[in-house]
């Protein structure tokens, strides 16, 4: 049994216990990378950690847009969670994919009735990577998902200030047929949630076309 995420093999035998009921495949030190965000105290809009009530942020976007977006995000934004996207995204280490496809596999339980979106990235940030980090990680899950949005953009998010980010108008358009998301629920799918424009941009175009539901995950918040 190979380590999830480095591919390390894992030299401990490895018991049927640990095999059906470890919540990783990863090794000692990748396994230290991730912190889970605990559910029951996030905050029910964007899955900010500690925080049972609907946030500041959360609140400021309901004012503005009139929804809340009901993001869902695995483990916390933090230097562990860096180590492991600054290689996957940046670098390209595209082993790096499968470090948390149980969990990723879990979290997609819950979502049965909805279509799988990932956000899609701009032409020329897709040429550049190769791939399209948030897809890489699905297409270890059992689902599938279908890219519902494309997006036109001039700059990377990542060269982008905060401000920029959320003054930015709207970068996607609907990819095919408006059918497809009519009367649909759709989860959008992302690796990190920050400052939530990109998201509720997604979900504002969605929600315009026709979509009965939008919600979001995202690995990291
Ligand atoms: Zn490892
Ligand atoms: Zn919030």
């Amino acid at each position: 049994m190979r380590c999830s995420c480095c591919q390390k093999e894992l030299i401990n035998n490895v018991t049927l216990r640990e095999l059906f009921f470890s919540s990783s495949q990863r090794c000692y030190h990748c396994e230290k990378l991730f912190s889970k965000i605990d559910q029951a105290t996030a905050c029910p809009g964007c899955g900010r950690p500690n925080s049972a009530e609907l946030c500041s942020d959360c609140r400021l976007w309901q004012q503005k847009l009139g929804f809340v977006m009901k993001n869902y995000s695995l483990f916390r934004y933090d230097d562990g969670f860096r180590q492991w996207i600054e290689p996957y995204k940046f670098t390209g280490d595209y082993r790096l994919r499968g470090a948390f496809v149980l969990e990723l596999n879990r979290a997609l339980q819950n979502y049965r009735s909805y279509l799988f979106c990932p956000l899609p990235l701009s032409k020329e940030r897709f040429e550049k990577r190769g791939f399209n980090q948030v897809c890489g990680c699905l297409d270890l899950t059992k689902f599938s998902y279908e890219l519902l949005l494309r997006r036109s953009e001039l700059a990377p998010q990542s060269e982008k200030s905060r401000e920029d980010r959320l003054r930015m108008e709207q970068p996607f358009q609907i990819n095919g047929p408006i059918e497809k998301i009519r009367n649909q629920k759709v989860l959008l799918i992302d690796d990190v949630y920050t400052t939530g424009r990109t998201l509720f941009h997604g979900a504002e175009l969605l929600y315009e076309k026709g979509a009965e539901t939008v919600k979001s995950l995202t690995f990291a918040r």
